[in-house]
């Protein structure tokens, strides 16, 4: 009998972005709460944020060296050399006490304030201080600009400024700049809590001695980091077997949670107690997304005592547990935080090797994006075996090769578009 050729044809699948947006409709931003500085990196800023001071709040000084009039030293020059009494020593962190008038400076330090009077300050090296033998008077070797070497008060920051504007997500320098005009806490979107269950009574923990049979659960893990790295609080427990007391013992523990994130049994060929309970006890849609790997995908809203919560089932498959939690779950997360919709940045990168698609499925392809040591090309390198159960593959590569639906092939040599997950060209050397 002739071999039956595929289909290309998925009338029954939703594409990524059909998913994803009947997703994302079930969720908004979170309640608002006040966090303290140090615990609000990747939070997303709920109220627009005015500078009660200015930053700096006075001038002051960005060199080690001499506060003068400028004036006074117009004509220095090294064989010139001008000298100034000294009338006192400021440090960084305190108050000059004395006005500055002409033949006068002050020894300074970077960050501390202006003296009165004065308008310029000299750098070190710029005077005559390493031969000099006297503390009271400094022999000035340059001309200077009005306010040379000043920090004026309010240059980054001036008080009254809308600094943050609601929406922005803090970054490092963001909390930087909020601890510089003396913020302490800030109002953010709450961070949310995903639970995360694995189910399979295939499925041994990690701590747990290996048994024939048996695998050892790693998506409890991997879906958990990736909650942590999206900025939410994962809440994780042993797996439940597939057998329907053990699954609704195991979802009853998630009562308090904003999303819930189960793993396998949402295939065809899966023990039904998965998909049977979802459908018992809420409102579950069990879909085919046009993508390889991760095409089973289950969601809806399950009730767990009093309450109805999202719950996103994803396939079982290390590899497509990652990536669909990575173009479904992420996109939830990232608007429970008020954050904008944000996609991976998508770079051109020349292939390396032929990538098949014999299904015409959406394939995403782990691919280590990296310089060419030959050209000034970037190239993709395809993971040798991109099956969705070998999970090394998602850490030796740094993007996915994006070949669209219905494209048999993408060539050698052929420019490709590539989804960057990560940016790091120091990965693992591949092993296999
Ligand atoms: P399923 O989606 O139940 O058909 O599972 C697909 C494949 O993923 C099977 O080979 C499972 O053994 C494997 N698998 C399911 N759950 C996990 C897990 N938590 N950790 C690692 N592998 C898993
Ligand atoms: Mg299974």
């Amino acid at each position: 009998m002739a071999k039956k050729k595929k289909s290309h044809y998925h009338a029954d699948m939703l594409s990524v972005e059909e998913a994803r947006e009947k997703i994302l409709r079930e969720f908004n931003s979170l309640d608002e709460v006040r966090i303290s500085l140090n615990e609000s990196l990747g939070c997303v800023i709920s109220k627009d944020i005015i500078s009660n001071i200015s930053v700096p709040p006075w001038n002051n000084s960005a060199m080690d060296g001499y506060a003068i009039i400028l004036e006074d030293v117009k004509n220095a020059s090294d064989e010139n050399i001008i000298y100034l009494d000294v009338i006192e020593k400021i440090a960084a962190g305190e108050l000059p006490e004395k006005k500055i008038i002409s033949g006068q400076s002050a020894r300074i330090m970077t960050g501390a304030p202006i003296p009165e009077g004065s308008n310029a300050v000299v750098p070190f090296e710029d005077t005559d201080e390493l031969s000099s033998t006297s503390s009271d008077l400094i022999g000035i070797k340059i001309n200077v600009e009005n306010f040379e070497n000043i920090r004026k008060k309010g240059e980054d920051i001036s008080k009254g400024d809308l600094i943050i504007k609601k929406g922005v997500e803090i970054t490092p320098a963001v909390v930087g700049v909020l601890a510089s005009i003396g913020v302490s806490t800030i109002d953010v979107f709450r961070r949310p809590k995903i639970g995360i269950l694995s189910t399979g009574n295939e499925l041994i923990e990690p701590d747990q001695s290996i048994k024939d049979g048996k695998i050892y659960n790693s998506n409890t893990f991997t879906i958990s980091s990736l909650t942590k790295s999206f900025g939410a609080n994962p809440v994780t427990q042993a797996h439940s077997l597939d057998t329907i007391e053990d699954l609704e013992k195991k979802l009853n523990n998630f009562e308090d949670v904003d999303l819930i994130v189960t793993s396998a049994g949402v295939s065809k060929g899966d023990y039904d107690v998965v998909k049977d309970v979802l459908s018992k006890n809420g409102d579950m849609n069990f879909w085919s997304v046009n993508m390889r790997p991760a095409k089973p995908l289950a969601f809806g809203k399950i009730n767990i005592k009093s309450k109805s919560i999202p719950l996103l089932g994803l396939p079982g498959n290390p590899v497509s547990a990652m990536i669909a939690f990575e173009k479904f779950g992420r996109y939830a997360i990232d608007k429970m935080m008020g954050k904008k919709i944000k996609h991976r940045p998508i770079i051109k990168a020349v292939l390396q090797e032929n990538i098949y698609n014999d299904d015409g499925r959406r394939l995403y392809a782990r691919v280590k994006v990296e310089k060419s040591n030959i050209s000034s090309e970037i190239i993709a390198i395809p993971l040798k075996n991109q099956s969705s159960g070998v999970l090394t593959s998602m850490f030796l590569s740094n993007g996915l090769a994006i070949c669209p639906s219905g494209t048999d092939i993408l060539k050698k040599g052929q420019e490709i578009d590539v989804e960057m997950f990560g940016w790091n060209e120091e990965i693992s050397e591949i092993i296999n």
